[in-house]
């Protein structure tokens, strides 16, 4: 494969922006080597500047889980381009996206639609502490909330793939009132909510963690938090920016059957476009301005083209059996990956969730933080590279969960599996 023009891009890029990249992750920097530079992107494959080709499990980081460049998504932007790019002023999308939203999610009895994953999850800590009077927030181990101050406490994501779990920059004041536990551990919880749980405004959770690898929940987890908050009067927040209309069409909620105070969503819901959107119990989204008094605005939300976008994704994940045939698509490409890691000789096991999938370089099953960052990191960089080499995009990271796509069909999981039928005897040599 040439790499020539993304090279001359990158070496551009590092000049003007830090990194040479505008999101950590896609620098590269813990598989090593240099990003490629997209020209386009088309069903379940991205297409690189200098011509290579490359079967795509990032997905947009999982936004694009109908595929890249998907005619209806295109033509609803497009339509929705004419009549111009932003109002400043309400339009009707915003109340179908609302609409929709409350239907599919019936715990978001309302719904704020903001710009991004971070701006829903700070919004929605802001609004738990003003709604219970209360500061400290309690988060996972290795999961990732966005680049909120209160978030970057051992966090998951770009932070554990470089190694920073708790940033500098973040005030000391504020990273106090972050208590962070084990993600599936019963005790812990239990003993956080005996000794501090008057001071708790909110439990925040990845329900199916996608930024430490891909970690489900025990059986029982997610409700036995439900019932730590509703005795100790915290609220539990489902941060579902990753799993919303992935791991069901309810999210991880309707999946497990747990129902959190508060929801943030982000990805799927633009469609490709900067979107996000917290959403929850009426009592309390009733206390956001201007209806109450804890505020939170923005300049271009629920903007015209990204409701187009994410309305018309909206759509298709609607489809009857949308999510079991993606679902049966991550257990075939999940099986072909363990087979060709045995006829290898390379410990893998793997965790699979409706259209998440995640890959452990080791013979154990993972369901935690300890488990996942104990893997062989080293086989994760050498395999990404060997697939990469051989036309498929892997997320540059151990610690990010992969994404199925409804463009992944059965010739694009063949492919991937042979490709990764060579990849594994390279890590094996
Ligand atoms: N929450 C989760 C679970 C995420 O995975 C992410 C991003 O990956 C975010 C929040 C932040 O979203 P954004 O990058 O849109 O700010």
């Amino acid at each position: 494969m040439k790499h020539e023009t993304s090279q001359a891009l990158f070496s551009r890029a590092t000049a003007l922006i830090p990194g040479g990249v505008n999101s950590p992750v896609r620098a590269f920097k813990s598989v090593g080597g240099e990003p490629f530079f997209v020209e386009r992107a088309d069903g379940a494959f991205l297409y690189d500047v200098d011509g290579n080709r490359y079967i795509d499990y990032v997905g947009s980081w999982g936004p694009m889980i109908v595929g890249h460049n998907h005619p209806r998504v295109r033509e609803a932007v497009a339509d929705a381009i004419g009549n111009g790019l932003s109002y400043g002023a309400p339009c009707a999308a915003e109340v179908t996206m609302a609409e929709t939203i409350t239907r599919l999610v019936p715990s978001c009895e309302m719904v704020r639609m903001v710009n991004s994953g971070t701006e829903a999850t700070l919004s929605a800590i802001r609004l738990a502490r003003g709604a219970t009077g209360r500061q400290r927030i309690v988060k996972f181990e290795g999961c990732y909330h966005g680049h909120g101050d209160s978030f970057l406490v051992k966090a998951g994501s770009g932070m554990l793939t470089l190694g920073v779990p708790t940033s500098p920059g973040v005030p000391a004041g504020l990273s106090e009132l972050t208590s962070t536990i084990s993600y599936n551990d019963f005790d812990g919880a239990t003993q956080l909510f005996e000794q501090i749980g008057p001071e708790i405004a909110a439990v925040i959770i990845e329900p199916v963690v996608g930024n430490a690898n891909c970690l489900p929940p025990r059986e029982g987890y997610l409700r036995h938090l439900r019932e730590l908050c509703t005795r100790h009067g915290a609220l539990l927040i489902f941060d579902e920016v990753m799993t919303g209309f992935r791991v069901a069409l309810g999210g991880a909620q309707a999946r497990y059957g747990v129902t959190p105070d508060l929801t943030t969503f982000g990805k799927i819901i633009g469609g490709g476009m900067p979107v996000g959107a917290y959403g929850g119990r009426r009592d309390l989204m009733q206390q956001i301005a201007p209806a109450g008094p804890i505020y939170q605005a923005g300049t271009l939300s629920g903007n015209p083209v990204a409701m187009a976008a994410g309305l018309a994704m909206l759509e298709l994940v609607q489809e009857p059996g949308f999510h079991d045939r993606l679902e049966a698509t991550a257990n075939t490409l999940c099986d072909g990956f363990e087979e060709a890691a045995r006829a290898a000789g390379v410990p893998l096991t793997t965790n699979r969730v409706g259209a998440m999938f995640g890959l452990f370089f080791t013979d154990a099953k993972v369901d935690t933080y300890a488990g996942a960052t104990a893997c062989d990191i080293g086989a994760f960089n050498r395999l990404f590279h060997a697939m990469l080499e051989r036309g498929v995009f892997l997320a540059p990271s151990a610690y990010e969960a992969g994404f199925i796509s409804s463009a992944h069909d059965d010739a694009v999981v063949e492919a991937t599996l042979e490709a990764a039928r060579g990849a594994f005897r390279a890590v094996a040599d």
